[in-house]
């Protein structure tokens, strides 16, 4: 187990595993889904790996009794780990976290809330390697139990955003993704603080390909997402990707 950002501990018994998918799942306050999530994550990687995978929950400082279940997972599955961070800093940093543990050939992204399926994993697997891309990312089709507002929101910011960017960060797209490994380096080697991830996998090219999937409503639990976290990935994103705040600051400072 891993308790901390840089502190491994290994459960006594527990062998090494031949890791070729590492799981990053990014958790605040997600005790309604947590267990039915890392038993769908599990049951799919099962049939896809055999043991041969790793489920790292990141459990972002939350507040109920999230990483009593992430600890209670991780004694009980020599496939679960748990990472700890000392606050809620943030989707993006719990990724980056996650990432940083991960010992994978592949790395899976995905959300605790079971919004995306874990059982697309051996549909973007088989496109991986018959496509032999280095990333598989998911497009939304459609986004079940979501209010008008936050599709509405979505939808302008993706398009808006690309408008402003060179990048070719494609619209409808989440932080789901599966990843080779040489790109969970390169992101890890990337030293952005605020981050975009979705942008900066797409900033280093290779081959992206997207697989469409319908977005299920939340299994359990709110969204974690408030307005405010939302704007800010938004701010993070166009401060990120596009010279146009800049050229904005400049204009009207002149
Ligand atoms: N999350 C997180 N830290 C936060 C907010 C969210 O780790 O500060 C996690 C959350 O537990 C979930 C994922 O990020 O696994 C996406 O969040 P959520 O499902 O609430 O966002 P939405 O799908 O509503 O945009
Ligand atoms: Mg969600």
């Amino acid at each position: 187990m891993r308790t901390a950002l840089n502190q491994k501990i290994d459960a006594a018994g527990k062998a090494p595993l031949e890791t070729q998918l590492s799981v990053i799942v990014p958790c605040f306050n997600e005790e309604a889904a947590l267990n039915t999530a890392l038993e769908r994550i599990m049951y799919v990687c099962n049939s896809q790996f055999g043991e041969q995978y790793e489920v790292i929950l990141v459990d972002d400082g939350s507040n109920d009794a999230t990483w009593d279940l992430i600890e209670n997972a991780a004694q009980q599955h020599r496939n679960a780990v748990g990472v700890r961070l000392s606050r809620n800093h943030g989707h993006q940093s719990a990724l980056l976290a996650g990432l940083a543990q991960a010992c994978g050939s592949l790395i899976l992204i995905i959300d605790a809330d079971l919004q995306d399926p874990p059982e697309l994993l051996p549909a973007m697997y088989a496109l991986m390697n018959k496509e032999n891309a280095d990333v598989i990312y998911g497009r939304r089709r459609s986004r079940a139990g979501e209010s008008g507002l936050k599709k509405g929101t979505a939808k302008a910011f993706y398009r808006l955003l690309s408008a402003v960017t060179d990048v070719d960060i494609p619209v409808d797209s989440g932080d789901f993704r599966l990843m080779r490994r040489h790109i969970g380096d390169l992101l890890l080697s990337m030293p952005e603080r605020d981050r975009f991830t979705r942008g900066m996998v797409a900033w280093l090219g290779f081959k992206q390909i997207p697989i469409e999937y319908d977005r299920a409503a939340r299994t359990a639990g709110e969204t974690k997402y408030t307005m405010r976290k939302m704007l800010r990935l938004a701010v993070d994103a166009f401060l990120g990707f596009s010279l146009l705040p800049l050229r904005m600051a400049m204009a009207l400072s002149a």
